[in-house]
């Protein structure tokens, strides 16, 4: 049923076609739940010769896979044009470290951005330090100017774009071409989780790994933890041999969830797009707010950036409050009732957190230098797929606790 090359068909298509291939599905539309630690052999040639091949697709044992989790990798390579394979982690946090570990050695430097997220910074400050890693933060607004910061040591670039507390939206291409101008070994390394490959496809922007933290918009339920690295060719036998290595496998049960939240991606991204921008304008009159931090608006750092490399927006995204206190910031977030007060998003629900960027910045400072230093109180919300209406009513009974706690 598949088509010979997914890359000629559009996102929502790949979606929905990716990863069915006949010998995995058998007659039915989603591969089964192959539950395997043991794969039989016919004989003991065919035992002696499982090792040898051990090609992708192919049976061996249970920790390389079998047809529910090779279905979800193979649809996730074939939603990024350029890739050649994914590995799968039991979360996205695991994944960042499979992709960093695949690509680093004592003594080399690693060039982070800014806004990555926290425990990708905890990562490169404690695991990879003590491995012997350097890590060098940048300004996620960098662009090409990251030239200037690559030595000879310099390994690898992690990007986070947009940053998902603080949303600055960074010019990958320039990032990945200038890198490899300097040096074509550098590994260019991207968390995209915010915008998954639906609307930003990373390998023909020039990024050699492209994460994802599944757990998001993938599995798009709030239900399982998963993470995914995808990789061009030149990447990928390192990545998959790290990952082999460390033992990283998912559930054949988790792979079945993750690969039915990605057949309904795009409709679900498009009314958490629909949604967010929704609520996002309404946030910019409100008179408690003094920014609005979305990549679609114009106001967001990089905001032209995204306007030329992505195809829409997802449901997440921060607000700044006029002045306040944290105690009355917090008095807002309780308020709400439709939103849920937890970590994690990409689910169909929504939910708002409390978000302090501050103490995870190093190389550019928060609040921004043109802000009112007043201004720092930050909401970071992720809009689900309830009606915007409701929504926006939720959040006006909490600016309103957030008026009355001051
Ligand atoms: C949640 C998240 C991760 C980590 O994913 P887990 O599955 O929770 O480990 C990585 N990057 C970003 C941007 C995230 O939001």
């Amino acid at each position: 049923m598949s088509q010979k090359d997914p890359s000629d068909q559009k996102p929502a298509t790949r979606a929905v076609t990716a990863g069915r291939r006949e010998e995995w599905t058998g007659p039915v539309v989603n591969p089964p739940v192959w539950r395997a630690s043991t794969h039989l052999y016919d004989n003991v040639a065919a035992l002696r010769a499982g090792p040898k091949a051990n090609e992708d697709g192919r049976f061996f044992y249970g920790r390389r896979g079998s047809p529910t989790q090779w279905s979800l990798a193979d649809a996730l390579t074939a939603m990024e044009p350029g890739a050649h394979g994914t590995m799968l982690y039991p979360s996205g946090v695991a994944a960042i470290a499979g992709s960093l570990l695949a690509d680093l050695s004592p003594g080399d430097v690693l060039l982070m951005s800014d806004n990555s997220y926290d425990p990708s910074r905890g990562m490169a400050d404690t695991l990879l330090k003590r491995l012997g890693v350097q890590t060098r933060y940048f300004d996620p607004l960098i662009g090409a100017g990251i030239s200037d910061l690559i030595c000879d040591k310099t390994r690898a670039i992690w990007m986070e774009s947009p940053g998902s507390l603080t949303f600055e939206v960074s010019d990958i291409p320039a990032i990945c071409a200038a890198a490899k101008q300097v040096n074509p070994k550098i590994a260019t390394l991207l968390d995209n989780t915010w915008a998954t490959s639906h609307f930003f496809t990373a390998i023909e922007k020039g990024v050699d790994l492209v994460m994802n933290a599944a757990t998001k918009y993938i599995v798009g339920h709030s239900d399982v933890m998963m993470g995914a690295v995808t990789a061009n060719e030149r990447h990928w036998w390192r990545l998959r041999r790290t990952a082999q290595s460390l033992g990283h496998i998912v559930s054949p049960d988790d792979a079945y969830l993750a690969a039915r939240g990605l057949r309904t991606l795009d409709v679900r991204l498009e009314r958490h797009q629909q949604s967010a921008l929704t609520v996002a304008h309404w946030l910019t009159e409100q008179p408690e707010v003094a920014h609005v931090l979305h990549p679609a608006l114009p106001s967001c750092p990089g905001h032209d950036i995204w306007a030329r490399d992505f195809t829409g927006s997802s449901g997440l995204f921060s607000f700044v409050l006029k002045g306040g206190s944290g105690e009355a910031r917090d008095a807002l977030v309780d308020a709400l009732s439709l939103f849920g007060i937890g970590y994690s998003w990409g689910g169909y629900e929504s939910l708002a957190i409390p978000a302090d960027p501050a103490p995870n910045r190093s190389a550019t400072p928060w609040p921004p230098a043109d802000y009112d230093p007043a201004d720092k109180y930050v909401v970071r919300l992720q809009i689900g797929l309830e009606d915007a209406d409701d929504l926006i009513a939720d959040l006006a009974t909490g600016l309103e606790a957030f008026r009355l706690a001051q």
